[in-house]
């Protein structure tokens, strides 16, 4: 029987790998690094009803039930009960994810796509035109922005259930204080600048702050988030999915969910005969990367004073609604009824 072949074991490779073995197809994932989910990442996991997996128990470091936001130094507010979900050890997450779904997973095993083969081993395997193509950010093609993050040794955090969010307009981004391992906190920041830039701007919000002005700062690391919506693609006959197709979320960086959802869904159509592209199209969550992206359009045109106003103007289910991709308009109007112009703004990123 031929295999399934999935391309890199991060979200987007555990979410094809699950549903292939799922539809009782024998699944090998390719992993170019001797472990799945060593990319600098946050590790939030929002929990929203569509998610096709159990998040395995042992790879929780945190639940979440909350996240505290700012805009540009300023308290925003404390969200509290419209937003659920974890902190995991990556790692851990994606390799209990593809084994427990029965796939086989070979790591230090490079596809080359000029050659259509993977190198593992010493072995030269070929790889037939079908299957999905999970590498990430790499193979984008859209616009990317560039997040760093330092993991701080304390322990002040390993017992929070809550993130910190500091919008900053000037950017268009934000820093994130997300607890992460027990005696660690990742403190971070994403943003249109560079890398020198960013790494400032992180030094200047560290040294501001009591909680980590003066503890270890045991990692510095970075790496680029797709943010310029979906660009289906196909390498060698391998369809793209997750980060290398752009299944992020174009205003908060969210791209675990997604990426897991697209392969999910991408390897259900080919299985089934279905077009994977069509498939993935009609997701919800393509929904929300669309309208992200439409609104992450427009406040780029904006002045950095007037995000911060469209920021402020928003009650606090509203960026719920829109930050996480759920975008029910119901509630979104039904918070928004003292604000019809804000309201009708909204709305027409949300059907045009
Ligand atoms: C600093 C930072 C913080 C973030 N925080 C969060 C967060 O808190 N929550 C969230 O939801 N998202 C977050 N993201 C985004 C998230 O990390 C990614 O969007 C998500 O991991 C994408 O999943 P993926 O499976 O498509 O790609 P990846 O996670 O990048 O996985 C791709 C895998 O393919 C492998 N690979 C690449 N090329 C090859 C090849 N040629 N052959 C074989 N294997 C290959 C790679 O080694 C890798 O393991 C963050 C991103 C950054 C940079």
């Amino acid at each position: 029987m031929n295999k399934f072949i999935v391309i890199g074991a991060g979200p987007a490779g555990a979410g094809a790998a699950i549903a292939a073995s799922k539809l009782g197809e024998d699944v090998v994932v390719y992993e170019a690094n001797n472990a799945p989910g060593v990319k600098p990442c946050g590790r939030g996991i929002p929990v929203i009803g569509e998610l096709p997996i159990r998040v395995p128990r042992d790879s929780v470091y945190h639940e979440i039930h909350g996240a505290i936001m700012y805009v540009n130094g300023e308290f925003l507010f404390e969200m509290k009960g419209v937003l659920s979900g974890y902190i995991v050890d990556k790692t851990l997450f994606l390799e209990s994810l593809i084994i427990e779904s029965g796939a086989e997973l070979v790591k230090n095993a490079k596809y080359i796509p000029s050659e259509g083969v993977v190198k593992a081993n010493g072995m030269v395997i070929n790889i037939p035109g079908s299957g999905v193509f999970a590498g990430g950010h790499p193979y984008y093609e859209g616009e990317k922005i560039l997040a760093v993050q330092y993991r701080i040794k304390t322990s002040e955090f390993d017992d929070s259930d809550m993130l910190e969010i500091y919008f900053d307009t000037e950017i268009l981004g934000y820093f994130y204080v997300f607890p992460a391992a027990p005696g660690y906190v990742d403190v971070g920041v994403g943003g249109f600048k560079g890398f020198r830039d960013l790494k400032r701007l992180l030094d200047a919000f560290i040294a501001k702050d009591d909680r980590f002005r003066d503890r270890d700062r045991v990692k510095l690391e970075g790496a680029r988030i797709a943010v310029g919506g979906i660009k289906y693609g196909y390498i060698r006959g391998l369809v793209k999915v997750g980060e290398a197709a752009g299944f992020v979320l174009p205003l908060t960086g969210e791209g675990i969910r997604p990426s897991l959802l697209s392969g999910y869904e991408a390897a259900r159509a080919i299985i089934e005969g279905r077009d994977p592209i069509k498939a993935m199209d009609s997701m919800d969550i393509s929904r929300a990367i669309r309208i992200q992206r439409r609104i992450l359009e427009y406040v780029k045109d904006l002045d950095p004073d007037s995000r911060a106003e469209l920021l402020k103007s928003l009650p606090m289910e509203v960026h719920a609604e829109v930050s996480l991709g759920t975008l029910n308009v119901g509630r979104i109007l039904s918070s928004l009824a003292s604000k019809p112009r804000v309201a009708a703004k909204l709305l027409k990123f949300i059907v045009s």
